[in-house]
């Protein structure tokens, strides 16, 4: 393909650094979100051109790159509920990028349908937070036919650093939410584990020394404690709303595999319960905060 129009649905925390980088490689985007404020920030490029809806994007581009918030909203944009979605007003042969962080089942049924209209779907979910896809490095996960996945290689590497095929439709979000699922719990086995050493009249920040300089070492300890945890700033850019999805995608996941996961439903009910206890729009890293203030039981 060369140089396609790509289309990028979804300028949110992630989807616009994620295009100002797709822009500095000189690709041209025909950009949609719902929230205006999006437009702001990427008219400085020329290769920029805001679209006034979703359909827009649709009918002008070769490539959609979709960055939204969950399957739900994916699934209901793609095929609508009168079969009114995008779907139906793409160009021939369009390829589908799902990056955003989707159910796999839900993806696997979207590659199945898109190939049945002579269309390609990729899901290509990312990791590694806002600062990554600031500066171009995050790690890429990918699942798709092979020859696809090759052709959309150019793109991806735009945007990250490790790019990854780790199977048909449906892994590469398969294996987002169980590195998720992980990482969570490791965030909430830090937090527990750090409001109980300064209730021993430990300082928290020597704890997390001592942990990155051990076998407790783990991208909590190394990038999130000091930064947005200990420092009470608790301003990831990621959501605590979104990371419960992935943590519930990653239990969905594993009970229909048949696998062990008893230690993933004690996770998703602490998250679910932090979700809850916290303010709307709380980031991820106020698990720590909520920890805190739990009553002892
Ligand atoms: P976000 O909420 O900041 O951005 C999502 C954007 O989608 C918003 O700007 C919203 O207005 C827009 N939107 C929602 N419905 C829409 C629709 N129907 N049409 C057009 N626009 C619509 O979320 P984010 O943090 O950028 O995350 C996006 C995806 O990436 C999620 O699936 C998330 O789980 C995943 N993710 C996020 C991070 C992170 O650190 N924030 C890291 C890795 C993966």
């Amino acid at each position: 393909m060369n140089q396609p129009i790509i289309g990028m649905i979804g300028l949110g925390m992630m989807g616009t650094p994620m295009a100002n980088n797709l822009l500095k490689a000189n690709y041209i985007i025909h950009g949609f979100d719902l929230h205006l404020g999006a437009k702001e920030k990427l008219s400085h490029f020329a290769n920029f051109h805001w679209q006034s809806s979703a359909k827009e994007v649709a009918l002008s581009s070769d490539v959609i790159i979709l960055m939204l918030p969950d399957s739900k909203i994916i699934d209901e944009l793609l095929w609508g509920q009168l079969q009114d979605g995008i779907v139906f007003d793409c160009k021939p042969h369009t390829l589908f990028l799902d990056m955003s962080s989707s159910n796999p089942s839900n993806s696997k049924n979207n590659a199945e349908k898109l190939k049945a209209l002579g269309h390609e779907f990729i899901d290509a979910p990312v990791s590694g937070g806002v600062k990554r896809a600031i500066d171009g490095s995050l790690a890429i996960m990918v699942g798709g036919e092979k020859t696809s996945v090759e052709n959309m290689m150019p793109i991806l590497q735009a945007m990250g650093k490790t790019i990854i095929h780790v199977g048909s439709s449906g892994a590469g979000h398969a294996v987002k939410a169980l590195n998720n699922y992980v990482s969570a719990s490791g965030l909430l086995a830090v937090s527990e584990a750090l409001v109980a050493a300064q209730a021993f009249g430990i300082d928290p920040h020597l704890a997390n020394q001592v942990f990155n300089a051990s076998t407790g070492k783990n991208n909590t300890t190394d990038v999130k404690v000091e930064n947005f945890m200990l420092s009470g700033t608790f301003n990831s850019g990621f959501a605590i709303a979104l990371m419960r999805k992935d943590i519930q995608t990653a239990k969905d996941f594993i009970d229909d595999m048949k696998t062990s996961g008893g230690f993933a439903s004690t996770c998703l009910e602490h998250w679910s319960a932090a979700e809850q206890g916290l303010e709307k729009g709380a980031d991820h890293t106020a698990m720590f905060k909520f920890v805190k203030n739990q009553p002892k039981e």
